[in-house]
């Protein structure tokens, strides 16, 4: 039976995080890469850099700003196109060392006070293994 984390301790993080770059390894932008802009370890998800666009309507507003004329100015409306959060599991890594999409194991140093502190990724392709941060 795997113990349960106490108060405090290391606990279960997403493998990849935000600066990252990442391949997508599913869905309609499979083969896109792109950094990490934000990570949501909560619900498993990332977003990143130019994939899994979606288009936003913003609609147009008052500026605040009144005109030469008197009447107040309207600020533009339009599409905003942005990266919507996608499933950690539908990206994988790329390794910084080697540059091949990869999975990420992790490697232990002594010393560090805190375990979060001694913990280090590692790519795990075969003519690699890395240490990744
Ligand atoms: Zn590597």
């Amino acid at each position: 039976m795997a113990k349960a984390p106490k108060p405090g301790e290391y606990q279960a993080k997403l493998r990849i995080k935000k600066g990252d770059e990442v391949m997508v390894i599913a869905g309609k932008d499979a083969g896109k890469r792109g950094k990490i802009l934000h990570a949501f370890p909560k619900v498993n998800k990332v977003v990143v850099e130019g994939v899994n666009m979606i288009i936003r309507h913003q609609k147009a507003r008052q500026s605040g700003r009144t005109g030469r004329s008197g009447v107040q100015q309207m600020q533009e409306g339009g599409r905003i196109e942005k990266p919507a959060p996608l499933f950690v599991p539908k990206v994988m890594l790329i390794c910084p060392n080697c540059g091949k999409p990869t999975r990420v194991g992790y490697g232990f140093r002594e010393g560090a006070e805190k375990l979060s502190a001694r913990k280090y990724r590692v790519c795990k392709h075969p003519e690699c293994l890395k240490p990744i941060d």
